[in-house]
């Protein structure tokens, strides 16, 4: 079956839906996004994406006529033309079809919106089954990791360095510290069952799952920290995972080739992923 694609208001066979040269999204990756996981044909957690492509659209300046519902319906609109039962939707915003220049166009250039579906397994996932090998990488990125901007070049390079050093993915880390996954938020439990994540700031991108993980811990009456932790502190935690829209909650079971706990995925990730995974069932749109 061809694939289906969204692009600016037209739903085209992929091969049909294509993007101008001049496009900003293509030459200054002038342009942000999201990914809704799809379980079931319904999506998860897509409110709070689209929350976050509002504030991504406000912090960069710029517009897209359709209204939240308009994004909810394309999306459904997909799933249903592209028969996706389990995977993602990606959508991208790009500032638009321009001469290049750095300065912004003027405020009425039409902006550029695509979105696609793609297929993954995300509830019977190997990886998270497995568990995920991570490798420390420093983070070189900008410093406005809170825009979801596909300037995604570095932690590309920081997960096939990773990649390349034996490990699933990479933890990055700035002065001492790890910031987040390449596409992911990065937690550890304490060896005294403190579960501790990264707290909101312009260094990483403020996860939706993170943010549902942490209401479900709270739930589970967990105690709860939010600070940055180092990679030593991650190697000598009794359980670490990562959080993301399509990985969930994914066991991190190594960092820098050191086990975590009995290098197995943890019982209280488990309990979590198990958790996000009900309550995601419960609210999908
Ligand atoms: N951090 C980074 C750098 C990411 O790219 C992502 C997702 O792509 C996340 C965290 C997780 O965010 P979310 O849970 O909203 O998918």
């Amino acid at each position: 079956m061809t694939r289906t694609v969204y692009i600016n208001g037209q739903y085209l066979p992929e091969a049909q839906a294509t993007v101008s040269v001049f496009d900003r999204g293509f030459l200054m990756a002038d342009a942000i996004y999201e990914v809704c996981a799809v379980l079931e044909g319904k999506l998860i957690d897509c409110q709070g994406h689209f929350t976050r492509l509002r504030r991504s659209m406000a912090e960069l300046s710029m517009n897209l006529e359709l209204s939240d519902d308009a994004l909810l319906e394309m999306h459904r609109t997909l799933i249903e033309k592209n028969a996706l039962d389990e995977g993602l939707v990606y959508l991208q915003l790009t500032r638009g079809v321009v001469d290049r220049d750095f300065a912004y166009p003027p405020e009425d250039t039409p902006p550029t919106l695509v979105a696609f579906t793609q297929d993954k397994a995300i509830v019977e996932s190997a990886l998270a089954k497995r568990g995920a090998r991570v490798a420390t990488q420093p983070d070189l990125r900008w410093h406005r990791r809170d825009i979801k901007t596909t300037q995604l070049l570095y932690p590309s390079m920081a997960k096939m360095a990773a990649k390349a050093a034996g490990a699933d993915d990479a933890w990055l880390v700035e002065e001492g510290y790890v910031t987040e996954g390449s596409s992911s938020n990065a937690f550890i439990l304490t060896q005294d069952n403190v579960l501790v994540t990264r707290e909101l700031s312009t260094d990483l991108l403020h996860g939706i799952t993170r943010a549902a993980v942490i209401s479900l811990a709270e739930d589970e009456g967990l105690a709860i920290e939010l600070r940055a932790f180092t990679p030593d502190e991650a190697k000598s935690a009794r359980e670490a995972f990562m959080t993301s829209a399509t990985s969930m909650v994914t066991s991190v079971i190594s960092v820098d080739g050191h086990l975590i706990g009995s290098g197995a995925p943890g019982p209280v990730a488990d309990k979590l992923r198990a958790h996000y995974l009900e309550h995601s069932r419960a609210h999908a749109m």
